[in-house]
């Protein structure tokens, strides 16, 4: 299947979709507390996209029965919300995105609830650090792999973690998950040139254990095979016309991240 290329039109429908897949998930990172049952961020998420304006692209997502994903601790991407409870020092991946006129959004966070540990909280930044600098290496006129092996190489560079394998980012426009696959590891300079209208989901899955996974018996919720614990950060960006990049789920439009390395945001969707 062809990548799809998105006009600016479009890009700027997008935008619409992943602004609000950003804020709902600010809203979640500040509604999460200890004692919480996942199912009412689930409630919180849903409210927060109708309200919006947007529908939920994961509900009925091949049968995915809720709006978000809650994966907890082992628990790395995919977990279904429900009646578990949320403890101290707990660390919990939401997975969110948001259809507007058609167009999707999709991006994820990492949160430490309560008193995290140091280790998981250097997990949970050097995934976030390593999606961002994923995003920084896909610019313009350079190849899709560009991006996998910068994720890799600073994983690697902060110590010994697991980079989940058999998941990885996508492209992204009229349907949630498109081609081109995104790894998270791997050489450069290989794949289709990033041109402009490309959009790409970016998103890092790392354990502090191994990169091995296995999907639990609810056939959605993937753990590590360690029970290591995980992170997973995401963000979904495009290239414009201007050959610049733009964060359509960073509130912010990924200013201050990726302007800190050095990476120049298009003005064309603000
Ligand atoms: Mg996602
Ligand atoms: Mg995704």
């Amino acid at each position: 299947m062809a990548i799809q290329i998105k006009t600016l039109e479009q890009l700027k429908i997008m935008r619409k979709a992943g602004l609000l897949v950003g804020q709902t998930l600010e809203l979640l990172r500040s509604s999460i507390k200890v004692g919480m049952r996942t199912d009412a961020l689930d409630a919180i998420a849903e409210a927060n996209i109708k309200r919006g304006g947007g529908t939920s692209n994961f509900k009925g997502y091949h049968g995915f029965p809720a709006t978000i994903c809650v994966s907890i601790n082992d628990e790395i991407v995919h977990g279904i919300p429900g009646d578990r409870v949320i403890e101290d020092g707990d660390v919990v991946s939401i997975d969110c995105g948001a259809i507007i006129d058609g167009w999707h959004g999709d991006a994820a966070i990492s949160v430490g609830v309560g008193s995290v540990d140091p280790g998981d909280q250097k997990m949970m930044d050097v995934c976030e650090e390593s999606m961002w600098r994923g995003i920084a290496a896909g610019g313009a006129g350079v190849k899709l792999s560009n991006i996998g092996h910068a994720i890799e190489e600073y994983v690697k560079s902060q110590g010994t973690y697991g980079i989940l394998q058999e998941y990885g980012g996508h492209g992204i426009g009229t349907e949630m998950h498109q081609e081109p696959h995104v790894l998270n590891f791997g050489k450069p300079g290989s794949g289709p040139e990033i041109t402009a209208g490309f959009a790409l989901a970016v998103e890092p899955m790392i354990t502090r254990g191994t990169h091995k996974t296995k999907v639990l018996s609810d056939d959605w919720t993937v753990v590590s095979a360690d029970k290591s614990r995980g992170a997973h950060f995401e963000n979904s960006y495009c290239l414009l016309p201007d050959g610049k990049v733009f964060v359509i789920t960073a509130l912010d439009g990924g200013r201050s991240k990726l302007g800190a390395l050095g990476v120049e945001i298009s003005d064309l969707l603000a």
